[in-house]
Formats: C-alpha cells, structure tokens, sequence
C-alpha cells in the first residue's frame, strides 16, 4: 500500500510512525514549508497521546525534553483558587501529561520518521495544490513557489490530509464550506524566562472566557540561567468588535497590546505583566474552529488532525486528538482487509470522537468552572463552597476527561493500538488490498 500524508506536522509526522511500526513502509509526506521547522510556541500532550508516542518508542527522546506536569489550579481573575487537581502518574495514569515546546515536538518527531523511514520519504516545499482521478487511479499535484508549476504527481493508494487548520485537502472534499469560523477570542502566546512557581511543575489557569491566562513550563533548564525556567503563556481576549486577526502561527503581536489588556494580572504566586514584558516574541491568533464534518470516509482519501476537526485549543487537545487519529488510523489499516473498511472504521471511531471534542470547548470545556463562578460571584467570594460545590467541580473535570477519551481508569485499562504487522492478506469484495 502506497501511503501520502500531505502534512508533516505532528499529525503527519506521527502518522508515518504509526504505520511504520505497523508495517507499512510505502510511505511518503509532503510538506508545503521549504523545510520542517521548530516552530511554535508551548502544547500540552495528554497522557492518552503520551501513552501513543511511548508506544511508538519515543519516550528515551521525550524525556530528555519537556516537563511532565505535575498539577493544575484554576484561579478566578481576582486569583481566587476555584479547583486544583493532579496531573498525569500524580493523577492515577500510567503515563505523564507533557507540556513541550511545539517545535521540539515536531523536531523530535521529524528525526524519527528519518531515522525509521528514510529521508527521502520527507519531501519538504511540496504543496498540496490538486487532488483527482485519472485512468491510472488517483493522483495527487504538489506546487512549490509557482502555484501554475506542478512539480511532482504522485498515485498514492492511500492519501491522509494532515495539511492543518487551512487544509487544501478539505478543501477539495468540502469545496463549499467557507471560512473558519471564529468566537471573538484573540489569543496572544509567547515564552518567557521566569521563576518557578507553586509546585515547580503546575500549570495554572486564570481569568474566564472573557479574559484568562494559561501558564506552564515547558522546560526545567535554561542555559545560563540556573534557578529558571522556560514558562509558556497563552492569554485570551474576548474582542468581538474588533476585526479577526490574520489566521497565520507565526504573525507577530503589539506588546503594548497584551500589557495593556492584562496589566493588573498581578499574583502573589505569579507575576504575569513580568513575563508578558520578558518574552522575546508574542504571537497573535484568533480562536476559530470549524463545525464537525458530516463523514471524513472518502474511500482512499481522509482526513486527520487539525484537517479532520480544528478545534478551541482548551484543554490541551489540538495535538493529542491529531496524535490519536493517527494511531486508530494506522491500527484499522492494519487489522481491516481493505483500505476502504479501516477508513470507514477510523471514521466511525474518530469523528464522533473529537466531534465532542469541538462541541465541548466551544462550551469552554474544563474550564467552565470558571465562568460559573465569575456569574455566581462577580466581586470575589469568602467561602468558594457557597459558589460552586465540589461536587459540581468534580463533575466538570470529569466530564470533560471522558469526552476527551483520558479518564484515567478508562485509559489505563484499554487495549493498545500498537499491532504486530499481519501476513499479507487477499483482496476481498474488490476492493482495494492492504499489501501487495
Ligand atoms: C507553524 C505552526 C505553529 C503552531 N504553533 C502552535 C502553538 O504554538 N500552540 C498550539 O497549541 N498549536 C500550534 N500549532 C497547531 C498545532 O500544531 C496543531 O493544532 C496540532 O498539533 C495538530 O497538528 P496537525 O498535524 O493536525 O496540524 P499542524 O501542526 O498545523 O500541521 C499541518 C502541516 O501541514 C502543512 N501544510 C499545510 N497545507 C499544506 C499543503 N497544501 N500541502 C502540504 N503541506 C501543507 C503545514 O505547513 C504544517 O506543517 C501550530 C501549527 C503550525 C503549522
């Protein structure tokens, strides 16, 4: 079976490992970016996709990178505590929650596709541009500089978009679906040298939907700088009269801006202006998503990551759900006898899935909690118990832990996805075989 995965993002890059280890070999990504570069700023990985990239043999490397975090307070805009729990092996996992820095991620996955496939099978400044058919089956056309000048065709048997939240391949199977659609949240991230703060290894979150911050460390070590950490922010702004910011990772913010916004963001734990001040670049981007698609089963063609179900980055799910795809994907195709039964499989089990996903951060997901409590008690309280209950605390957190698919208990127990690579089976129904 002859694999393009249009993409080399995280979904992509862990696609290809995934059907590596599942005995695909036939294997080739093409990236738009004349090279995969480390870009980005801090993600989380949940300890349902930690569990994927050990699986996939990649926790020597990732434990070299990374913190694995340790807890996670909610704080209300007044820095009230609201909600504190553990996080991953703290939590009862048998795998940690990891808070890393985007582009060591992709750095780190990159280097194994290399090493376990081969370079040749990366082919960076390939774009996207056409999908179709043709007397010898299906082809693919990627661009470079010049959009008119095709620069290579290829007839994969299987063709993956993991081509991000601007997907051409959803494009061409969804021509009419319009644009992105955003809440009115602009979202500036950068990265800072900071102190350590509470635990040394806890992700805190502060505000509500109107206006929070989300911080957390992202590496233990900082050259030069013993005693510092490298801490990740996210603060989000509901702007909605304003106009949407460019749709681009990499588009620069006004400091001036963010200081603005946030300049009473002052904590005896935290001292957010310090690191909104100190971070080298700010980035800008707003908060969009996209309805979730009525099927991504199209035969030989899907769908995967950001591509499949661009989603509110709440709750650390943007990489997780795209490292999830990838594993169910590479699992089906392994243990269905047909390309067309593991991509009506994968669809049945993925979509619904991160359906929920999307549906749930629109709803503010975990952090709900927050938003009740600025409703309930607007100037501050005495006693949280007479604004929310831990009961009703509980229940958020764990509602959103099973819609995200990492209840602890759930995860621990279910089977792996990893698979030994099958015998090469007979084509059956006539369609398409697996192996050759
Ligand atoms: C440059 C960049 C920076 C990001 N920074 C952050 C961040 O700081 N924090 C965060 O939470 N999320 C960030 N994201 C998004 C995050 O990586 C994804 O939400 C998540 O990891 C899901 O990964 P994905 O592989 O589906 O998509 P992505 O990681 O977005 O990867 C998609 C890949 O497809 C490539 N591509 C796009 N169109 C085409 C085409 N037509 N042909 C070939 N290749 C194409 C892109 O260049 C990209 O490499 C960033 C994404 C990018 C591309």
């Amino acid at each position: 079976m002859k694999v393009a995965i249009v993409g080399g993002g995280i979904g992509g890059m862990c696609l290809a490992l995934s059907l590596h280890a599942a005995g695909f070999d036939d294997v080739d990504i093409y990236e738009s970016a004349s090279a995969i570069r480390e870009l980005g700023v801090g993600i989380n990985v949940l300890p349902h996709a930690v569990r994927e990239l050990t699986e996939l043999d990649l926790m020597a490397d990732l434990s070299k990178v990374g913190v694995a975090t340790a807890d996670f307070t909610y704080f209300s805009r007044l820095g009230q505590r609201i909600w504190e729990e553990p996080l991953g092996v703290a939590a009862g996992y048998r795998w940690p929650q990891l808070s890393i820095h985007r582009g060591e991620l992709l750095g780190l996955l990159q280097r194994a596709v290399r090493a376990r496939l081969g370079s040749h099978r990366v082919h960076t400044g390939h774009q996207l541009a056409s999908v179709g058919m043709d007397p010898q089956g299906r082809w693919a056309d990627f661009v470079a500089h010049d959009p008119d000048r095709v620069i290579a065709r290829a007839y994969p048997d299987l063709l993956v978009g993991c081509d991000g939240i601007h997907s051409t391949v959803r494009r061409c199977l969804y021509p009419d679906e319009g644009p992105l659609r955003w809440n009115g949240v602009t979202m500036w991230r950068g990265v800072s040298v900071g102190e350590p703060f509470l635990s040394g290894r806890s992700m805190v979150n502060i505000g509500s939907s109107k206006q929070r911050t989300v911080l957390y460390p992202i590496s233990a070590v900082v050259r030069d700088q013993p005693g510092k950490m490298l801490i990740n922010w996210v603060a989000t702004r509901k702007v909605s009269t304003a106009e949407m910011p460019p749709q681009d990772w990499t588009y620069l913010a006004r400091r001036e801006d963010v200081l603005e916004a946030f300049a009473d963001f002052r904590f005896d734990f935290l001292d957010v202006v310090r690191l909104i001040q100190e971070a080298e670049v700010i980035y800008q981007y707003p908060m969009v998503d996209r309805d979730p698609l009525p099927s991504w089963d199209f035969g030989r063609v899907t769908l995967l990551g950001d591509a499949a179900h661009p989603m509110h980055p709440v709750g650390g799910n943007g990489a997780s759900q795209a490292i999830l795809d990838a594993r169910v994907l590479a699992y089906e195709l392994a243990l269905q006898p047909t390309i067309e039964a593991a991509i009506s499989a994968y669809d049945a089990q993925r979509r619904p899935a991160t359906a929920a996903v999307v549906q749930s951060n629109r709803r503010a997901g975990p952090h709900r909690c927050q938003d009740l409590v600025e409703q309930r008690a607007p100037n501050g309280f005495e006693e949280l118990s007479q604004v929310i209950s831990r009961k009703e605390l509980e229940e958020i957190a764990d509602e959103y832990k099973r819609i995200g698919g990492f209840d602890a208990q759930r995860l621990n127990d279910r089977a792996s996805f990893a698979v030994q690579p099958p015998a090469p089976s007979a084509p059956t129904n006539g369609e398409t075989p697996l192996r050759p």
